[in-house]
């Protein structure tokens, strides 16, 4: 068996330094307000070498964050993408605002420039582009777009922790950019946990307040605490609890391991798939995270069913695409509005790849996309 996803191996893998994490936070009796987590948020931006981490409660957590401490609301548009996990529409929706989706690029199957700038109107307040798969979006094209029209930018980075353009770190290029660190992403908690990176104390600040029951967190740690609540703003409780924070601490020094792991994987499917199906690509200038190795190809269902047959699981990230959900009927963008977010919907096909599998694993894989072709399996047209 080959899967997608082994939560189990990757804890087993790093079993030690995250049970004594747990077991420092659960003896500590601080599960809430304590250290681990203002401790986790200057490691990892030290790790990013960005200026402010925020940690919030999810990766959904962190995109409604971001929208509420930029001030977006009800009258604003906010463009995004299709081919995203539902956290991008539901945080547009959830703070009033309305979602616009455009277009990808299909190379990258990131948000192309010239779609979003298409569909830039007076209400537009932000862009909300995804850097898919791990594969950094065209942020500085999309930089530009907005400080022409002045509008905020939030990058999705769910999926790009470790990615790099032109040798810098994801997570410096837009006003605030969200992570996820839900157990399958590349940094894992045991469950939900997410934040927020940022170049700007006052946008951290604000961040810190609206994911925080509207209160300032230094105030609340003060000893002995204040005998008044204060609510500064009308807010969720979107806050990372301290045990996620530990283990994320304990995690934290093999991500450059496990990152190198996945590049290497990778690259030899590159290698020994090109011309077999359609590869992902991975522009000049920019370093994939590859949270997820995504093929297309003509006949995914046949190809999946090979697979499955030999043990090997695969997926499908994201198909349909939201604007084809049927929880977003009511909004009417019917199919052919986005040609190249369908196209690649109907055609891609996620491969196993991470640090819980060796390349052994990745040869099973390979040889039997190598006999499915020889078979007579159809070859991507591109
Ligand atoms: C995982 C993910 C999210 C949501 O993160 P959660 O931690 O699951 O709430 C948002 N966007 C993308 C692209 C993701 O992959």
């Amino acid at each position: 068996m080959i899967p997608v996803y082994d939560r189990r191996k990757l804890y087993l893998d790093d079993k030690d330094a995250i049970d004594a994490a747990v077991a420092r936070v659960l003896a500590s009796g601080r599960y809430d307000w304590g250290d681990e987590v203002p401790a986790f948020e200057a490691e990892l931006a030290a790790w990013l070498g960005a200026g402010h981490f925020v940690a919030t409660g999810s990766g959904t957590a962190a995109l409604k964050a971001a929208l509420r401490a930029l001030r977006i609301g009800p009258g604003d548009e906010v463009i995004t993408v299709a081919n995203t996990d539902m956290a991008n529409s539901t945080a547009i929706h959830s703070v009033g605002a309305t979602v616009v989706w455009v277009d990808i690029d299909p190379l990258t199957r990131c948000m192309d420039p010239g779609a979003c700038a298409s569909a830039i109107t007076p209400r537009t307040a932000a862009i909300l582009p995804v850097d898919l798969y791990g594969h950094p979006c065209d942020i500085r094209a999309l930089r530009r777009l907005a400080d022409r029209h002045g509008l905020t930018l939030i990058e999705d980075a769910c999926l790009a922790l470790g990615a790099e353009i032109e040798g810098q770190l994801v997570g410096r290029l837009a006003d605030i950019t969200c992570f996820s660190f839900s157990s399958g992403k590349h940094l894992g908690a045991m469950g939900n946990a997410g934040g927020c990176a940022t170049e700007d104390a006052g946008l951290a600040q604000r961040l810190r307040l609206v994911s925080g029951d509207g209160q300032d967190r230094a105030r609340h740690r003060l000893q002995p605490r204040p005998l008044d609540l204060r609510h500064e703003e009308e807010s969720h409780n979107d806050r990372m609890d301290e045990i996620q924070a530990a283990v994320l601490r304990a995690r934290l020094p093999s991500l450059h391991r496990t990152l190198a792991q996945r590049r290497a994987q990778a690259a030899r499917y590159s290698d020994a798939l090109a011309g077999l199906v359609q590869i992902p690509a991975e522009q000049p200038g920019m370093r994939h995270a590859w949270r997820n190795y995504v093929i297309e190809t003509e006949d995914r269902e046949a190809l999946a069913r090979h697979l499955a047959a030999q043990g090997i699981q695969c997926n499908a990230l994201y198909n349909p695409p939201m604007h084809l959900q049927p929880v977003y009927a009511r909004l009417g963008v019917t199919r052919g509005r986005l040609p190249g977010t369908e196209a690649s919907a109907d055609r891609l096909l996620g491969l196993p790849v991470g640090p819980h599998l060796g390349m052994a694993e990745i040869e099973t894989v390979i040889a039997a996309i190598r006999q499915w072709n020889g078979a007579g399996g159809r070859k991507a047209s591109a």
